[in-house]
C-alpha cells in the first residue's frame, strides 16, 4: 500500500501549473507542511483552499514533490499502471520491433514517472532513480517491470550510486536474476554489447536509435567520421549501410575498446573502420578534406544554467572545426544532449559557428530524440536532445 505521511498546502494560485499536468512542486509554491514528511515519503498536495491538487514524493530542494498523480490517492498498483501504459506507448509508437529490443521503457515525467529511468537491454532492465522517492519504492518498481512485461524481462539491475546526490547511499544491485555483461541486444538489427555495470549511464545511449538509421540512409559509399563515438552505435550503422571508411573517435580508450567490439559482432571488414583515441578538437585539426560526413555527438556541455555561456562557446568551436574540415558537399550531423540548451539557442550557436567557418551551409532536417523518450508537452523540461543535419557546399 502507499501510505501517505503530509500534506502539502500551496499558496494561492500556485496550483496552477499542477492543474495543467506540470508535475514539480517547487519549494516556493509552498505555504506550509503538515506532519514532517521524510525524504522520499508519499505527500498528498492541496491548494490554498484545502482542495486536492494530487500526490507524489517529497524531498528536500528546489523541487519539493514530484507527482505521480492528479487525482485520486494512488493505490497500490500505481506503479503497474504506469509500466504497463510505458509499454503499450512503446508498441503502439512501434519501438519494440523484430529487429529492435533494446529502447527506453520509462523516461520520468514523459511517463509520469517523474524522477524515474528504465531502459531495458533484450530482456535486461537497469532502472536508475533521480529521486529518493524512487529510490525507496525501487522493489515495487520492479516487480511491476517483472509482471507486466510477460515475461521478456528476466534480470531487472538496479544503477543509483551516482544519480542521487551526496547523503543518499544507493548501492548498484541486482533485483532480479544475475546478468552477464557484456550482453548484446540488437537495434534496427544492428548488434550492440552493453555493459550496464561499467558503461555511461545506463549503458547505451538509446536516445540516438532513429538518428543513427537516418545517417545509414545517407552513408553508403561516403567517408564517415564519428567523433564521441562512445560505443561507436553511428558507426555501426554507417558500415552496415556501405560507408567506404568509418574513422571513430573517442577520448576514452574503454568507449574505443567498445567501439571495437561491436565493429567485430557485426561481422564488418575491420579494413573499413579505423579508430583513434584522441580529443576531437585535437583531432579535427589537420582533417581538411578527408571526410564526406562527420558526426558530432558530444556530451552535454552545460548540466546546469551557470554552465551554459562556456558551454555554448563549446559547441560553437566544435561545429566551426567540423565545418572548416568537412569535404565539399559534406554532410554534417551535429547535436546537443544538454537540457539547458534550447532548440533556438543550439541553432543560434550553429549560425555563429557558420559564419565563422565562412562555408555556404544548409540546414536539411531538425532532429530531436525518440518515440521512447516522450515528453508531456505540459513539461517541455523532458526535451533535451536536439541535432540538424547540416549541408556544406
Ligand atoms: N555518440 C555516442 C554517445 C556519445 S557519449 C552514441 O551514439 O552512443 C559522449 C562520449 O564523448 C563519451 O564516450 C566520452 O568518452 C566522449 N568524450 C568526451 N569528451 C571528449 C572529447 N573532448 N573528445 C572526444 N571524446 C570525448
Amino acid at each position: 500500500m502507499i501510505e501517505l505521511t503530509g500534506t502539502i498546502y500551496l499558496k494561492a494560485g500556485r496550483e496552477a501549473s499542477a492543474r495543467r499536468f506540470h508535475p514539480w512542486i517547487f519549494s516556493g509554491a509552498i505555504q506550509s507542511i503538515e506532519n514532517n514528511p521524510a525524504e522520499g515519503d508519499w505527500v498528498e498536495v492541496k491548494d490554498s483552499k484545502k482542495q486536492p491538487v494530487g500526490f507524489g514524493h517529497y524531498q528536500k530542494g528546489t523541487i519539493s514533490v514530484r507527482l505521480l498523480s492528479f487525482s485520486s490517492l494512488p493505490n497500490k498498483n500505481i506503479y503497474l499502471e504506469k509500466i504497463e501504459a510505458a509499454f503499450t506507448l512503446r508498441s503502439i509508437s512501434k519501438v519494440i520491433t523484430e529487429k529492435t529490443n533494446g529502447y527506453r521503457l520509462v523516461h520520468g515525467e514523459g511517463d509520469g514517472l517523474p524522477g524515474l529511468i528504465v531502459d531495458i537491454y533484450n530482456g535486461v532492465a537497469v532502472i536508475q532513480a533521480h529521486s529518493i522517492g524512487m529510490h525507496r519504492d525501487r522493489h515495487r518498481i520492479a516487480e511491476a517491470i517483472q509482471e507486466k512485461s510477460a515475461g521478456l524481462v528476466h534480470t531487472i539491475y538496479y544503477k543509483s550510486q551516482n544519480t542521487l546526490g551526496v547523503g543518499t547511499p544507493a548501492e548498484n544491485e541486482y533485483l532480479l536474476g544475475l546478468g552477464a555483461v557484456p550482453h548484446v541486444m540488437i537495434e534496427h538489427g544492428n548488434k550492440f554489447f552493453v555493459d550496464w555495470e561499467e558503461g555511461q549511464k545506463t549503458g547505451f545511449f538509446l536516445d540516438q536509435r532513429e538518428n543513427r538509421k537516418r545517417l545509414a540512409e545517407m552513408a553508403e559509399g561516403a567517408t564517415v567520421l564519428n567523433t564521441f563515438s562512445y560505443t561507436g552505435g553511428f558507426s555501426v550503422y554507417a558500415l552496415a549501410a556501405g560507408a567506404t571508411l568509418v574513422h571513430s573517435v573517442d577520448a576514452s580508450e574503454k568507449a574505443v575498446d567498445l567501439t571495437k567490439k561491436n565493429i567485430e559482432l557485426n561481422g564488418f571488414d575491420p579494413q573499413h573502420h579505423a579508430c583513434t583515441v584522441a580529443d576531437t578538437f585535437d583531432f579535427l585539426k589537420d582533417k581538411k578534406d578527408t571526410y564526406d560526413m562527420i558526426i558530432l555527438d558530444p556530451p552535454a556541455f552545460a548540466k546546469h544554467k551557470d554552465a551554459r555561456h562556456q558551454a555554448m562557446k563549446g559547441y560553437q568551436r566544435l561545429n566551426a572545426e567540423a565545418m572548416r574540415a568537412i569535404k565539399p558537399n559534406g554532410i554534417i550531423f551535429t547535436f546537443s544532449c544538454s537540457q539547458v540548451v534550447d532548440k533556438q539557442l543550439f541553432y543560434d550557436t550553429v549560425v555563429s559557428s557558420a559564419i565563422q567557418a565562412g562555408r555556404e551551409i544548409k540546414v536539411l532536417q531538425h532532429l530531436g530524440q525518440p518515440a521512447d523518450h516522450p515528453v508531456s508537452i505540459f513539461h517541455p523540461e523532458g526535451e533535451y536532445l536536439k541535432g540538424l543535419i547540416l549541408f556544406v557546399k
